[in-house]
């Protein structure tokens, strides 16, 4: 993929090197292992597009797990949008779709064996005291009293858990390790723990549930795993993974960490982004506000733009906050190349030019119309021209006309000239009021002699504005949005932070007529105002536009200043 001008960073280093000494026969392959417990965010596409992009690069593999050990918070639904959105990224996991939940079976058979090497056993202490022996940063653990059962009671104690002999909660499997151990993971960690409750792939079959840290590092090894890469969080966790591997003499991935993504204005955390969804603070997972992979696609972001930012970012091992001007960068770079040009006013003003032949009534009730050639993208000479409209009455932008101007603004006033885009040079000779003086009509003559919008005597204009012709265009709606949260980085408590005016609606644009077979998905640029995507809420005609990015490029000021 768009890997030529990647920086070499410390994973591939990792990977490269471990290919020169042969570590694992020469083999890459990697996983993405989320949890199933909620949509895919543009953090999890940073995570994706390193394990997919690693073993692309290395011609190795790359596996698509659900982590499904926690069936109280996990469904269908997210299995389903995770693997579309992984899909829609780009990446191909092949036939290679597995689930922790396949190895419930295996990890158990890894539990007997590790009790019966007296490294698990049975706890009956309920969580608020596994919690209060744990001990912290700065005092040891105390040991369980139940830690010194003999391996006969605990495999029969284990096998009863599973029988479902015993209520949620009164008893767990531990392994065995160091209460006295620096690192707080290695305290006795619980590996199993009784849970009643329907798994969405494993049914009632199961009352014990495998905790993350234990199943995880025998799930990479059941797949054959060489690098298992996760976020920062896991590297306490490392010694753990090793731990367990290591005590049964499995084969064995290495783990690697790196920091997650963390990106301004927004939240990265499905706990946070759940509850924006079910509390009514947005409208859905894809929701063109939220940093969803479904919310970006619906507001208009392509998987180019999603990769290219990744790449960007590149990896590290250390923590820190990616402002989302660059994400709204690499989005404009892909659609400036790409995106069809139209006109559409946002906030229409009827404009009436005076001097323009009427049409023959029979054919045109009030008009004559013509046809004006406008180019599809100046980016992209091939993408041609297209026939635009032109007549009598049009519709200019509310924001291109004041009836006083101030000293910097050059658009439409009264007695100036400008151009229409792709037609001709207007002036305007008289502003229309309703009775309580709000401006409803401006009336312009226009230069027959400027025809394509330029002028043969080489008369200049400041300003060039977008229309559409009244009688041909179509009305809209179009949704513009602002960042989710008001501040860079929302707080502990971030629903305080959300931003009142995240999302503006607009129900009465006009955007012109080869908008007509638009498609939910498809792509423009709005001359002037951005770039739209036509959302699904479209349908019997009425479209409905997102408003994916403005024009405006504040990563380049960002920059600037960086530098
Ligand atoms: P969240 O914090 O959003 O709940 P998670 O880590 O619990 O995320 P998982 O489904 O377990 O979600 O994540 C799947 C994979 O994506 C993991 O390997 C995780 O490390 C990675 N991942 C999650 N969030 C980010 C992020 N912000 N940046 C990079 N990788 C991430
Ligand atoms: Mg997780």
């Amino acid at each position: 993929m768009e890997n030529k001008e990647r920086p070499v960073d410390f994973i591939r280093e990792i990977i490269r090197e471990d290919l020169k000494n042969d570590k694992y026969d020469g083999m890459v392959h990697t996983r993405f292992p989320p949890e199933p417990n909620g949509y895919l965010h543009i953090g999890h596409a940073k995570s994706i597009c390193l394990n997919f992009g690693i073993a692309g690069e290395f011609n190795g593999l790359c596996n698509l797990r659900f982590d499904d050990t926690n069936p109280t918070k996990e469904e269908v639904e997210y299995v389903e949008s995770i693997k579309r959105d992984v899909s829609w990224l780009g990446f191909d996991w092949q036939e290679r779709e597995y689930y922790a939940s396949d190895y419930f079976e295996n990890l158990y058979e890894y539990a007997v064996e590790l009790i019966k090497k007296s490294k698990a056993y049975v706890c009956d202490l309920s969580s608020d005291e596994i919690r209060e022996y744990r001990g912290t940063l700065m005092e040891a653990g105390k040991e369980s009293p139940y830690r010194n059962r003999s391996v006969e009671e605990n495999l029969d104690l284990f096998e009863r858990m599973r029988k479902g002999e015993f209520p949620d909660g009164s008893r767990t499997l531990r392994a065995k390790i160091d209460m006295k151990s620096g690192n707080i993971n290695m305290r006795d960690p619980v590996m199993y723990r009784i849970l009643h409750a329907e798994h969405h792939r494993t049914g009632n079959k199961w009352c014990i549930y495998p905790m993350y840290d234990y199943a995880h590092c025998f799930s990479d090894s059941i797949e054959g795993i060489t690098h298992s890469i996760c976020t920062l969080e896991f590297e306490d966790h490392r010694p753990l993974y090793d731990w367990f591997l290591d005590q049964l003499g499995v084969y064995h991935p290495q783990q690697i960490e790196f920091a997650r993504l963390n990106l301004s204005h927004t939240v990265l955390s499905k706990r946070r982004l759940i509850q924006l969804v079910q509390e009514g603070n947005v409208r859905g997972w894809d929701d063109p506000r939220m940093p969803t992979l479904s919310g970006l696609r619906r507001r208009g972001y392509t998987p180019e733009a999603i990769r290219n930012f990744c790449d960007r970012i590149g990896v590290a091992k250390r923590d820190s906050t990616v402002d989302m001007a660059l994400l709204e960068f690499c989005l404009r770079e892909n659609l400036n190349k790409r995106s069809q040009r139209v006109m559409a006013v946002l906030k229409p003003l009827k404009l009436v030019i005076v001097n323009y032949p009427e049409g023959q009534p029979e054919e045109q009730p009030e008009n004559q119309v013509e046809e004006l050639d406008a180019i599809n993208n100046p980016e992209d000479p091939s993408m041609g021209t297209r026939k635009i409209p032109f007549s009598r009455v049009l519709y200019i932008e509310q924001d291109d006309f004041r009836e006083e101007p101030p000293k910097e603004f050059f658009r439409l006033a009264p007695g100036r000239e400008v151009r229409l885009r792709y037609a001709y040079f207007i002036k305007c000779v008289d502003v229309i009021k309703d009775k309580n003086g709000e401006i409803i009509e401006l009336h312009c003559t226009y230069d027959p002699a400027t025809r394509g919008g330029d002028s043969p005597d080489r008369r200049k204009v400041k300003a060039t504005i977008h229309w559409v012709s009244a009688s041909h265009s179509i009305e809209a709606e179009a949704r513009l949005y602002d960042h989710l949260f008001a501040v860079p980085s929302p707080g502990e408590d971030f629903k305080k932070d959300l931003n009142p005016k995240s999302l503006e609606i607009l129900l009465s644009c006009q955007v012109e007529p080869y908008l007509a077979h638009a498609k939910p998905g498809d792509i423009y640029q709005f001359e002037r105002q951005g770039y739209f995507c036509v959302d699904p809420d479209s349908s019997g005609g009425k479209l409905v536009f997102n408003r994916a990015t403005t024009l405006r490029d504040t990563w380049a000021k960002i920059e600037k200043r960086l530098k």
